[in-house]
């Protein structure tokens, strides 16, 4: 029996529209906002450096420099990574845009490498078939919050004396052979917005084990500022004195956001197992419908779950991913489709980019449907969503 499709004014699965994220904010997180707006910083003060320390403690590295969002972290590893005009950066058509236009703020060329049709991260194979004597660094991105193969990833880089940013937006907590992403890459960007795994409103960090590299991630997020006597050109001057050595931004993230991020991160762990635990129940419906693919996982992989994505067999169904997305959302089920590949956006066409680059990530993009996942997520949202998915596919199929 299938009932009448919502989008065509059937009853809808829920009568709520359920999103696709959400962040999840108890009573403790309001009280540490509470006790920041009360103290003495608003801005700059313990909390950045107890979060800095917290984050590099939870993933096992020396350094974090933490910042205003997730993309003025890529940029300022960007900065860090030396990356200017002439460089050339390769990275993966399935993200972000922020993942690429990092590249272009420092005035670098980015080069799309493709995917692997089984994890859709960027194939290492695929990477060393776009290494040119140009090339300076490696953008690769734990999508979805699985980890890339980063043994195969590290080894080019050192074959080719490349430095690797790893854009771990989506993985904070997942482990590559059972080391947290995070330690394993020169530097490391995670994103706290809302939707990401915890958050501080907005807000990023950079993790890195190397020194020079912390101190240009610092310097990078105050406008190239230093007041490291250490580091200055003038050393004489009074203790008023402070130099400006680069051209670097305002990027500071707030005392009021990292006290929510410090609050956050307790429970991460608690975020991560139910995130895990609604994917193990997603799988074990999902692999039961006929023209759904559920996430392949790689076994160096333990991921953290960030986004959840089906793949559609289009070849099975009436119509295209377009009129199922649709028809799921009039279901009143929060559907996105992550992600358009980058290059595929206008500004990226006019700056010559071509459809037809990397064909295993545009084949991919044609079948993607993301569905909602939330730590908060209960089991009924989540059978609500199965059962949309059923109720759409059931009535388009062949
Ligand atoms: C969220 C995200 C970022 C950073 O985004 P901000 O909103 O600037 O924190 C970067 N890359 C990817 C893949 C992301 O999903």
């Amino acid at each position: 029996m299938t009932s009448k499709l919502a989008i065509f004014g059937g009853r809808p699965v829920r009568d709520k529209f359920l999103p696709y994220g959400q962040q999840w904010i108890d009573e403790e997180d309001i009280k540490a906002v509470l006790e920041t707006l009360e103290g003495d910083y608003l801005t700059t003060g313990p909390k950045v450096r107890e979060f800095e320390e917290k984050v590099a403690d939870y993933v096992g590295t020396k350094y974090a420099v933490a910042v205003s969002n997730g993309t003025a972290a890529l940029h300022a590893a960007c900065f860090a990574a030396d990356i200017k005009k002439g460089d050339e950066v390769i990275t993966t058509p399935i993200t972000f845009a922020a993942s690429v236009n990092c590249i272009l703020y420092q005035g670098g060329k980015p080069v799309f490498a493709d995917i692997d049709t089984k994890t859709y991260n960027i194939d290492p194979k695929n990477i060393e078939n776009k290494i040119t004597n140009k090339t300076k660094a490696i953008i690769p991105v734990d999508f979805t919050g699985q980890a890339v193969n980063l043994d195969k990833i590290m080894r080019l880089a050192e074959k080719y004396n490349l430095i690797v940013i790893e854009d771990a937006a989506h993985a904070i907590g997942t482990e590559y052979k059972g080391q947290k992403v995070g330690s394993i890459a020169h530097m490391t960007e995670f994103s706290f917005h809302t939707v990401k795994h915890v958050t501080t409103g907005e807000g990023g960090i950079v993790t890195t084990n190397d020194k020079k590299f912390y101190e240009n991630l610092s310097l990078f997020r105050t406008h190239g500022i230093t007041r490291d006597r250490r580091l200055m050109v003038n050393k004489k001057e009074g203790s008023w004195y402070y130099e400006q050595l680069e051209l670097g931004y305002n990027y500071r993230i707030t005392d009021i956001q990292c006290a929510l991020g410090i609050s956050q991160l307790n429970k991460i762990d608690k975020f991560i197992q139910r995130r895990r635990e609604l994917v193990k129940k997603y799988n074990k419906y999902l692999r039961e419908v006929d023209g759904v693919i559920t996430p392949y996982e790689a076994e160096y992989s333990n991921s953290s779950w960030h986004l959840y994505i089906i793949q559609i067999e289009l070849e099975k169904f009436k119509v295209g991913r377009k009129e199922i997305f649709e028809a799921l959302k009039a279901e009143n089920i929060g559907v996105n489709v992550h992600y358009v590949p980058v290059y595929y956006h206008p500004y990226y066409q006019k700056l010559g980019y071509k459809k037809g680059l990397c064909t295993n990530a545009e084949k991919l993009y044609e079948r993607i449907i993301t569905l909602p996942l939330f730590p908060k997520m209960t089991d009924k949202d989540l059978e609500d969503v199965v059962n949309a998915v059923n109720k759409v596919l059931s009535y388009y199929k062949r």
